[in-house]
Protein backbone atom coordinates (compact mmCIF):
# COMPACT_ATOMS: atom_id res chain seq x y z
CA UNK A 1 0.00 0.00 0.00
CA UNK A 2 2.53 2.25 0.49
CA UNK A 3 4.29 2.27 -3.27
CA UNK A 4 1.60 4.83 -4.55
CA UNK A 5 -0.34 1.25 -6.22
CA UNK A 6 -3.78 0.60 -4.68
CA UNK A 7 -5.27 -2.99 -4.10
CA UNK A 8 -6.23 -3.35 -7.53
CA UNK A 9 -2.55 -2.88 -8.79
CA UNK A 10 -3.80 0.49 -10.33
CA UNK A 11 -1.79 3.83 -9.62
CA UNK A 12 -3.47 6.19 -7.60
CA UNK A 13 -4.06 9.53 -8.72
CA UNK A 14 -2.04 11.50 -5.83
CA UNK A 15 -2.83 15.52 -5.64
CA UNK A 16 0.26 17.52 -4.74
CA UNK A 17 1.12 17.89 -0.95
CA UNK A 18 0.59 21.07 0.83
CA UNK A 19 3.51 22.62 2.56
CA UNK A 20 3.74 25.52 5.45
CA UNK A 21 6.91 26.99 6.70
CA UNK A 22 7.54 27.05 10.25
CA UNK A 23 10.34 28.65 12.85
CA UNK A 24 11.73 31.65 14.82
CA UNK A 25 11.55 34.85 13.41
CA UNK A 26 14.52 36.22 11.12
CA UNK A 27 15.14 32.19 10.69
CA UNK A 28 15.00 33.15 6.79
CA UNK A 29 11.24 31.78 6.49
CA UNK A 30 10.06 34.59 4.04
CA UNK A 31 13.55 34.29 2.28
CA UNK A 32 13.30 30.68 1.46
CA UNK A 33 9.61 31.22 0.73
CA UNK A 34 11.47 33.59 -2.21
CA UNK A 35 13.85 31.19 -3.09
CA UNK A 36 11.62 28.51 -3.71
CA UNK A 37 9.42 30.68 -5.85
CA UNK A 38 12.02 31.80 -7.79
CA UNK A 39 13.79 29.62 -10.84
CA UNK A 40 17.38 29.37 -11.58
CA UNK A 41 16.57 31.66 -14.68
CA UNK A 42 17.44 34.96 -13.87
CA UNK A 43 15.04 37.35 -14.67
CA UNK A 44 12.27 35.09 -16.11
CA UNK A 45 9.14 34.05 -14.57
CA UNK A 46 9.70 30.88 -12.69
CA UNK A 47 8.71 28.18 -15.74
CA UNK A 48 4.95 27.03 -14.65
CA UNK A 49 5.08 28.98 -11.05
CA UNK A 50 1.65 30.14 -10.45
CA UNK A 51 1.09 32.48 -7.51
CA UNK A 52 -2.04 31.04 -5.94
CA UNK A 53 -4.54 32.62 -3.43
CA UNK A 54 -2.67 32.74 0.01
CA UNK A 55 -0.10 29.87 -1.50
CA UNK A 56 2.38 29.24 -4.48
CA UNK A 57 2.26 26.11 -6.92
CA UNK A 58 5.30 24.60 -8.12
CA UNK A 59 4.54 22.07 -10.83
CA UNK A 60 6.80 19.32 -10.94
CA UNK A 61 8.26 20.00 -14.16
CA UNK A 62 10.06 22.87 -12.59
CA UNK A 63 11.15 21.04 -9.58
CA UNK A 64 12.36 18.84 -11.98
CA UNK A 65 14.25 20.99 -14.46
CA UNK A 66 15.63 23.55 -11.42
CA UNK A 67 17.33 19.74 -9.53
CA UNK A 68 18.14 18.35 -12.58
CA UNK A 69 16.83 15.08 -12.01
CA UNK A 70 17.18 12.39 -14.62
CA UNK A 71 13.94 11.78 -16.59
CA UNK A 72 14.04 8.22 -15.28
CA UNK A 73 13.36 8.93 -11.92
CA UNK A 74 9.46 9.32 -10.86
CA UNK A 75 7.85 11.31 -9.30
CA UNK A 76 4.23 10.35 -8.29
CA UNK A 77 2.76 14.07 -7.05
CA UNK A 78 2.11 16.70 -9.88
CA UNK A 79 3.54 19.56 -8.00
CA UNK A 80 3.60 21.46 -4.64
CA UNK A 81 1.82 23.75 -3.04
CA UNK A 82 3.54 26.01 -0.41
CA UNK A 83 1.58 28.34 1.97
CA UNK A 84 2.92 31.90 1.81
CA UNK A 85 1.66 33.48 4.97
CA UNK A 86 2.65 31.32 8.48
CA UNK A 87 1.44 34.30 10.32
CA UNK A 88 -2.32 33.40 8.82
CA UNK A 89 -5.47 34.13 11.50
CA UNK A 90 -6.62 30.57 10.51
CA UNK A 91 -3.11 29.03 11.67
CA UNK A 92 -3.81 30.16 15.45
CA UNK A 93 -7.71 28.43 14.90
CA UNK A 94 -5.92 25.75 13.74
CA UNK A 95 -3.83 25.52 15.95
CA UNK A 96 -6.17 25.41 18.44
CA UNK A 97 -8.49 22.46 16.93
CA UNK A 98 -5.04 20.33 16.76
CA UNK A 99 -5.27 19.82 13.29
CA UNK A 100 -3.77 21.61 9.93
CA UNK A 101 -4.37 22.38 6.51
CA UNK A 102 -0.66 21.22 5.96
CA UNK A 103 0.50 17.58 4.84
CA UNK A 104 3.75 18.64 5.82
CA UNK A 105 5.85 21.62 7.47
CA UNK A 106 9.59 22.89 6.96
CA UNK A 107 10.94 23.96 10.48
CA UNK A 108 13.55 26.82 9.83
CA UNK A 109 16.66 26.94 11.45
CA UNK A 110 19.50 29.10 11.76
CA UNK A 111 22.47 27.24 12.02
CA UNK A 112 24.31 29.95 13.62
CA UNK A 113 21.78 29.95 16.12
CA UNK A 114 20.22 26.55 16.80
CA UNK A 115 16.40 26.10 18.13
CA UNK A 116 14.89 28.72 19.25
CA UNK A 117 11.96 29.77 21.50
CA UNK A 118 9.55 29.98 18.61
CA UNK A 119 11.05 27.21 16.79
CA UNK A 120 10.35 24.46 20.00
CA UNK A 121 6.96 26.33 19.58
CA UNK A 122 6.56 24.87 16.38
CA UNK A 123 7.62 21.72 17.04
CA UNK A 124 5.41 21.38 19.60
CA UNK A 125 2.34 22.71 17.69
CA UNK A 126 3.50 20.04 14.93
CA UNK A 127 4.10 17.24 17.46
CA UNK A 128 0.15 17.75 18.81
CA UNK A 129 -1.23 18.48 15.38
CA UNK A 130 0.76 15.43 14.25
CA UNK A 131 2.29 16.79 11.29
CA UNK A 132 5.46 15.52 9.62
CA UNK A 133 8.47 17.95 9.24
CA UNK A 134 11.36 18.59 7.48
CA UNK A 135 14.34 20.98 9.19
CA UNK A 136 15.56 23.38 7.18
CA UNK A 137 19.26 24.44 8.72
CA UNK A 138 20.08 27.78 7.00
CA UNK A 139 22.37 30.64 6.65
CA UNK A 140 24.49 27.71 5.63
CA UNK A 141 26.80 30.44 4.15
CA UNK A 142 27.13 32.58 7.08
CA UNK A 143 29.54 29.53 8.37
CA UNK A 144 32.93 31.62 8.56
CA UNK A 145 35.04 30.63 5.39
CA UNK A 146 31.70 29.51 3.41
CA UNK A 147 32.35 28.98 -0.32
CA UNK A 148 29.13 30.27 -2.28
CA UNK A 149 27.86 27.24 -4.97
CA UNK A 150 24.88 28.77 -6.23
CA UNK A 151 22.02 26.80 -5.98
CA UNK A 152 24.56 23.37 -5.46
CA UNK A 153 22.95 20.26 -4.06
CA UNK A 154 24.43 20.30 -0.65
CA UNK A 155 26.60 17.32 -0.41
CA UNK A 156 28.12 19.15 -3.43
CA UNK A 157 28.32 22.36 -2.03
CA UNK A 158 30.19 21.02 1.72
CA UNK A 159 32.79 18.87 -1.00
CA UNK A 160 33.73 22.10 -1.57
CA UNK A 161 34.60 23.55 1.48
CA UNK A 162 37.75 23.90 3.75
CA UNK A 163 38.31 20.95 6.14
CA UNK A 164 37.75 23.76 9.05
CA UNK A 165 34.01 24.61 7.51
CA UNK A 166 33.39 20.83 7.43
CA UNK A 167 33.61 20.41 10.82
CA UNK A 168 32.41 23.95 11.97
CA UNK A 169 29.19 22.26 9.88
CA UNK A 170 29.23 18.96 11.76
CA UNK A 171 29.67 20.76 15.19
CA UNK A 172 26.83 22.65 14.34
CA UNK A 173 24.71 19.95 12.97
CA UNK A 174 25.20 17.57 16.27
CA UNK A 175 24.17 20.43 18.38
CA UNK A 176 20.91 20.77 16.61
CA UNK A 177 20.22 17.05 16.52
CA UNK A 178 21.01 17.00 20.13
CA UNK A 179 18.50 20.16 20.59
CA UNK A 180 15.89 18.47 18.70
CA UNK A 181 16.23 14.62 21.06
CA UNK A 182 15.81 17.30 23.91
CA UNK A 183 12.46 18.24 22.20
CA UNK A 184 11.91 14.97 21.45
CA UNK A 185 12.77 14.24 18.14
CA UNK A 186 15.24 12.22 16.56
CA UNK A 187 16.35 14.04 13.37
CA UNK A 188 19.58 13.19 11.31
CA UNK A 189 21.27 14.98 7.91
CA UNK A 190 18.66 13.47 5.04
CA UNK A 191 21.48 12.05 3.35
CA UNK A 192 22.99 10.07 5.88
CA UNK A 193 19.49 9.42 6.94
CA UNK A 194 18.88 5.23 7.24
CA UNK A 195 14.70 5.57 8.19
CA UNK A 196 13.35 8.28 6.44
CA UNK A 197 10.18 7.32 8.17
CA UNK A 198 11.01 7.41 11.47
CA UNK A 199 13.67 9.92 11.90
CA UNK A 200 13.07 13.43 11.27
CA UNK A 201 15.43 14.71 8.21
CA UNK A 202 17.68 17.93 8.09
CA UNK A 203 18.17 19.33 4.93
CA UNK A 204 21.05 22.55 5.20
CA UNK A 205 20.09 25.38 3.09
CA UNK A 206 20.96 28.94 1.69
CA UNK A 207 17.93 31.23 1.16
CA UNK A 208 20.54 33.41 -0.76
CA UNK A 209 22.96 31.36 -2.18
CA UNK A 210 20.75 28.80 -2.81
CA UNK A 211 22.49 25.39 -2.03
CA UNK A 212 20.51 22.90 -0.52
CA UNK A 213 17.23 24.34 -1.90
CA UNK A 214 17.29 21.26 -4.72
CA UNK A 215 17.73 18.71 -1.97
CA UNK A 216 14.58 20.69 0.17
CA UNK A 217 12.32 20.67 -3.12
CA UNK A 218 13.25 16.90 -4.18
CA UNK A 219 12.56 15.76 -0.37
CA UNK A 220 8.91 17.12 -0.49
CA UNK A 221 8.01 16.02 -3.62
CA UNK A 222 9.94 12.20 -3.45
CA UNK A 223 9.85 11.54 0.49
CA UNK A 224 6.28 12.65 1.23
CA UNK A 225 4.17 10.57 -0.93
CA UNK A 226 6.24 7.79 0.34
CA UNK A 227 5.42 8.42 3.90
CA UNK A 228 1.59 9.10 3.07
CA UNK A 229 0.75 7.93 0.26
CA UNK A 230 -3.32 7.16 1.59
CA UNK A 231 -3.37 11.28 2.40
CA UNK A 232 -2.62 12.34 -0.68
CA UNK A 233 -4.52 10.08 -2.83
CA UNK A 234 -6.95 12.46 -4.89
CA UNK A 235 -10.68 11.74 -3.75
CA UNK A 236 -13.41 13.64 -5.05
CA UNK A 237 -15.10 14.50 -1.70
CA UNK A 238 -14.23 17.75 -0.92
CA UNK A 239 -11.76 19.02 1.73
CA UNK A 240 -11.60 22.60 1.78
CA UNK A 241 -10.43 25.69 4.58
CA UNK A 242 -10.92 29.17 4.80
CA UNK A 243 -7.99 30.78 5.07
CA UNK A 244 -9.41 34.59 4.98
CA UNK A 245 -12.18 36.62 4.16
CA UNK A 246 -11.59 39.62 1.61
CA UNK A 247 -13.43 43.00 0.54
CA UNK A 248 -13.06 42.93 -3.23
CA UNK A 249 -14.25 45.88 -5.18
CA UNK A 250 -15.36 44.18 -8.14
CA UNK A 251 -16.67 41.03 -6.44
CA UNK A 252 -17.61 42.17 -2.80
CA UNK A 253 -17.09 40.05 -0.29
CA UNK A 254 -14.80 37.05 -1.20
CA UNK A 255 -13.36 33.75 0.65
CA UNK A 256 -9.71 32.92 0.29
CA UNK A 257 -9.64 29.18 0.61
CA UNK A 258 -7.13 25.93 0.17
CA UNK A 259 -8.53 23.31 -1.45
CA UNK A 260 -7.07 20.59 -0.52
CA UNK A 261 -8.86 17.57 -1.93
CA UNK A 262 -11.76 17.46 -4.54
CA UNK A 263 -12.39 19.53 -6.96
CA UNK A 264 -15.01 23.01 -6.74
CA UNK A 265 -17.34 23.97 -9.84
CA UNK A 266 -18.34 26.80 -10.45
CA UNK A 267 -22.56 26.96 -9.25
CA UNK A 268 -21.55 24.68 -6.67
CA UNK A 269 -24.08 24.58 -3.78
CA UNK A 270 -21.85 25.49 -0.22
CA UNK A 271 -22.60 25.83 3.03
CA UNK A 272 -20.49 28.27 4.66
CA UNK A 273 -19.25 28.33 8.45
CA UNK A 274 -20.22 32.21 9.68
CA UNK A 275 -20.43 34.04 13.16
CA UNK A 276 -24.42 33.89 12.63
CA UNK A 277 -24.52 30.22 11.89
CA UNK A 278 -24.33 27.95 8.49
CA UNK A 279 -24.76 29.92 5.50
CA UNK A 280 -25.66 28.01 2.26
CA UNK A 281 -25.05 29.99 -0.78
CA UNK A 282 -23.51 28.97 -4.18
CA UNK A 283 -20.24 29.52 -5.98
CA UNK A 284 -20.25 32.80 -8.35
CA UNK A 285 -17.11 32.67 -9.46
CA UNK A 286 -13.89 30.62 -9.14
CA UNK A 287 -10.56 33.12 -9.07
CA UNK A 288 -6.87 32.59 -9.18
CA UNK A 289 -4.44 35.66 -9.94
CA UNK A 290 -2.90 35.53 -13.14
CA UNK A 291 0.59 34.53 -13.90
CA UNK A 292 2.83 37.20 -13.04
CA UNK A 293 3.62 37.45 -17.05
CA UNK A 294 -0.06 37.23 -17.93
CA UNK A 295 -0.95 40.20 -15.55
CA UNK A 296 -0.11 42.77 -17.76
CA UNK A 297 -2.78 42.09 -20.51
CA UNK A 298 -4.68 44.70 -19.71
CA UNK A 299 -8.72 45.08 -19.51
CA UNK A 300 -9.12 41.31 -17.86
CA UNK A 301 -8.71 41.95 -14.24
CA UNK A 302 -6.52 40.71 -11.73
CA UNK A 303 -8.01 37.31 -11.37
CA UNK A 304 -8.51 34.63 -13.98
CA UNK A 305 -12.07 32.61 -13.55
CA UNK A 306 -12.42 28.93 -13.74
CA UNK A 307 -15.12 26.79 -14.18
CA UNK A 308 -13.16 24.10 -12.34
CA UNK A 309 -10.41 23.81 -9.91
CA UNK A 310 -9.12 20.56 -8.45
CA UNK A 311 -6.69 20.19 -5.58
CA UNK A 312 -4.08 21.07 -4.38
CA UNK A 313 -4.56 24.49 -5.18
CA UNK A 314 -5.74 28.08 -3.62
CA UNK A 315 -8.68 29.76 -4.73
CA UNK A 316 -10.41 32.63 -4.20
CA UNK A 317 -14.56 32.15 -4.01
CA UNK A 318 -16.91 34.66 -4.44
CA UNK A 319 -21.18 33.99 -3.43
CA UNK A 320 -23.36 35.99 -1.59
CA UNK A 321 -23.66 36.15 2.22
CA UNK A 322 -19.74 35.04 2.61
CA UNK A 323 -19.53 38.20 5.01
CA UNK A 324 -19.25 36.65 8.25
CA UNK A 325 -17.36 33.43 7.21
CA UNK A 326 -14.93 32.25 9.93
CA UNK A 327 -11.00 31.84 9.16
CA UNK A 328 -9.35 27.91 9.69
CA UNK A 329 -13.46 26.62 8.85
CA UNK A 330 -14.12 23.84 6.93
CA UNK A 331 -16.18 24.92 3.62
CA UNK A 332 -18.67 22.20 2.93
CA UNK A 333 -19.64 21.23 -0.80
CA UNK A 334 -23.45 20.13 -1.14
CA UNK A 335 -23.66 18.26 -4.69
CA UNK A 336 -26.29 16.68 -6.38
CA UNK A 337 -27.63 13.79 -4.30
CA UNK A 338 -26.03 15.10 -0.98
CA UNK A 339 -28.14 16.22 1.84
CA UNK A 340 -28.13 19.58 2.37
CA UNK A 341 -29.48 19.54 6.22
CA UNK A 342 -27.15 17.58 7.10
CA UNK A 343 -24.15 19.44 5.67
CA UNK A 344 -25.98 22.50 7.74
CA UNK A 345 -25.66 20.53 10.73
CA UNK A 346 -21.94 19.51 9.89
CA UNK A 347 -21.47 23.04 9.91
CA UNK A 348 -23.21 23.88 13.15
CA UNK A 349 -20.80 21.51 14.78
CA UNK A 350 -17.81 22.68 13.06
CA UNK A 351 -18.65 26.23 14.20
CA UNK A 352 -19.28 25.57 17.66
CA UNK A 353 -16.13 23.66 18.08
CA UNK A 354 -14.22 26.81 16.50
CA UNK A 355 -16.35 28.98 19.22
CA UNK A 356 -15.33 26.44 22.46
CA UNK A 357 -11.79 26.07 21.56
CA UNK A 358 -11.40 30.27 20.82
CA UNK A 359 -13.40 30.94 24.21
CA UNK A 360 -10.83 28.41 25.85
CA UNK A 361 -8.01 30.06 24.61
P1 LIG B 1 11.80 35.34 8.76
O1 LIG B 1 11.55 36.30 9.88
O2 LIG B 1 11.98 33.93 9.29
O3 LIG B 1 10.82 35.40 7.64
O4 LIG B 1 13.27 35.71 8.21
P2 LIG B 1 13.66 36.49 6.85
O5 LIG B 1 13.45 35.63 5.67
O6 LIG B 1 13.03 37.81 6.86
O7 LIG B 1 15.22 36.62 7.08
C1 LIG B 1 15.78 37.36 8.13
C2 LIG B 1 17.12 37.92 7.71
O8 LIG B 1 18.05 36.87 7.46
C3 LIG B 1 17.06 38.72 6.42
O9 LIG B 1 17.96 39.79 6.51
C4 LIG B 1 17.51 37.72 5.36
O10 LIG B 1 18.11 38.34 4.24
C5 LIG B 1 18.52 36.91 6.12
N1 LIG B 1 18.62 35.54 5.62
C6 LIG B 1 17.62 34.65 5.46
N2 LIG B 1 18.08 33.48 5.01
C7 LIG B 1 19.40 33.63 4.86
C8 LIG B 1 20.47 32.76 4.42
O11 LIG B 1 20.26 31.60 4.06
N3 LIG B 1 21.72 33.28 4.43
C9 LIG B 1 22.00 34.55 4.83
N4 LIG B 1 23.26 34.97 4.80
N5 LIG B 1 21.04 35.39 5.25
C10 LIG B 1 19.76 34.94 5.26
Amino acid sequence: QDEGQSSNGTDRELRAPICCILGHVDAGKTKLLDCIRRSNVLGGEAGGITQQIGATYLPVENIRERTSLKAEVAIKVPGLLVIDTPGHQSFSNMRLRGSSLSDVAVVVVDITRGLERQTIESLELLKHSNVRFIVALNKVDRLYGWKTCPNAPIVKALKNQSDDVQRDFRWRVTEVVTQLMESGFNAALYYENKKIKQVVNIVPTSAVSGEGIPDLLLLLVRWVPEIMVERLTYVSTVECTVLEVNEDKDFGTTIDTVLINGALQKGDQIVVCTKQGPVTTNIRYLLTPYPMKELKVKGQGVYKHHEEVKAAQGVKISARGLQHAMAGTALIVVKAGDDLERAEAAAVHEISKIISLINDD
